[in-house]
């Protein structure tokens, strides 16, 4: 029987794309987020110990306890916050799992759902698996500010639920505190829920803070906050992250949350519980991360590109303009890695509509010596 897409618009994500293109060609990848630095060896001796100590079945459907408590802990000493372990921590299998669940647990078919463009790419995909529409608010380089009547004006009785992404991949901008009382005001006004993604809540840059919904009275009422200790721990590839709601709204969550994946790694969750614990342990990744956002920008400055300061996330936008402004991003990125050797990723795979802006998006979450190796690179462009 020829089977007729659920989704025939969706393909590959752009960074599994890229980072093939940059496998293929042996350019070195700046593309996917992802860093090629070591997880702390502690980090890694507590899953070993975990597992000869017998932690290796099912964890409690919400979570270990002892993980939640730490994570409370964190959100206390990071944002003020106080947040019940028990009812409003729900560990999940990284931030994207939390996204979709938070999606699904919410979005009847024919509900709308705000999103502001570029936006990372799961979550339209999720919210058009729920039969729902996604109703997308587009902003602009170089400041990607959020337009917040223009995003009211976006609310029909039909929207129920807005996503924002702070800090921002790929725009690295960060809302301030007018940007969270806006929100808060529209979300009151139309009786919306928010869905806050914030893994890169501690890659903030220059001294600024994040400033979490969940800091805020009114979203804390109303919003799902999404974390990822693939960014916080450098494990992308360990897929844990959490979700924070209001007990009513994880309550919803862990329904859905318990039928697609029950429960997340025992082992993994005992050693970051106790990881969690032991002081400095993500307190100083902002200057850790600044420090190579500085280093990489010398390369991409020297090489023609111009930049607009990356003030959070671990990916710096370079625009091209100067170097090939015949080419659109796509053909820019992917000419990019087959002949300087250098892997990116095109703004434009964040717009539904493909725009392009000139803009590149390079991850500096790497070794001195991968950045050095990309600049020795990307040097040649100027040659
Ligand atoms: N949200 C954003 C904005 C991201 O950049 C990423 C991944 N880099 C995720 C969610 C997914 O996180 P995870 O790998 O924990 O699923
Ligand atoms: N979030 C990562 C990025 O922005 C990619 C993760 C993925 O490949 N899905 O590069």
């Amino acid at each position: 029987m020829p089977l007729q897409s659920k989704f025939p618009d969706l393909g590959l994500t752009i960074f599994s794309r890229m980072s093939a293109l940059a496998a293929e060609t042996g350019a070195i990848n700046l593309s996917q987020g992802f860093p090629d630095f070591a997880v702390d060896a502690g980090l890694i001796d507590g899953v070993h110990a975990a597992m000869q100590a017998g932690h290796n079945q099912y964890a409690p459907m919400p979570g270990l306890p002892a993980l939640r408590q730490a994570i409370a802990a964190k959100l206390q000493a990071s944002q003020g916050v106080d947040v019940d372990a028990e009812r409003e921590i729900t560990i999940t299998a990284g931030a994207t799992q939390a996204l979709y669940t938070a999606i699904a647990a919410v979005l009847r078919s024919d509900d709308e759902a705000i999103i502001i463009e570029p936006a990372y790419d799961s979550y339209a995909p999720a919210i058009i698996a729920q039969g729902a529409l996604p109703v997308r608010i587009s902003l602009s380089a170089p400041d990607f500010t959020v337009d917040w009547a223009q995003v009211e004006a976006a609310v029909t009785p039909r929207t129920r639920l807005i996503i924002v992404n702070n800090p921002n991949n790929p725009a690295t901008s960060l809302f301030a505190q007018t940007d969270l009382d806006a929100l808060a005001a529209l979300a009151q006004r139309h009786d919306l829920l928010v869905l806050s993604d914030e893994v890169y809540e501690h890659l903030v840059f220059d001294g600024q803070r994040h400033l979490s919904v969940l800091s805020h009275p009114e979203l804390r009422q109303r919003s799902f906050a999404i974390y990822s200790f693939g960014k916080t721990f450098h494990a992308t590839g360990w897929k844990i992250g959490y979700c924070v709601a209001p007990p009513t709204l994880s309550s919803e969550f862990r329904k859905l949350h318990q039928y697609l994946v029950f429960s997340v790694s025992t082992p993994m969750q005992v050693a970051l519980a106790g990881h969690l614990q032991i002081a400095g342990r993500w307190q100083g990744l902002a200057a850790f991360y600044q420090a190579k956002r500085d280093y990489l920008i010398t390369g991409l400055l020297a090489a023609g590109f111009t930049l607009r300061p990356s003030t959070s996330t671990y990916f710096q936008l370079a625009d091209y303009s100067a170097i090939r402004p015949d080419l659109d991003e796509l053909a820019f990125a992917e000419w990019l890695t087959r002949e300087v050797g250098v892997a990116s990723i095109p703004v434009s795979a964040f717009y539904a509509d493909g725009r392009s802006q000139h803009l590149v998006r390079f991850c500096f979450a790497k070794r001195e010596a991968t950045l050095d190796a990309a600049m020795a690179r990307l040097a040649k462009l100027k040659a």
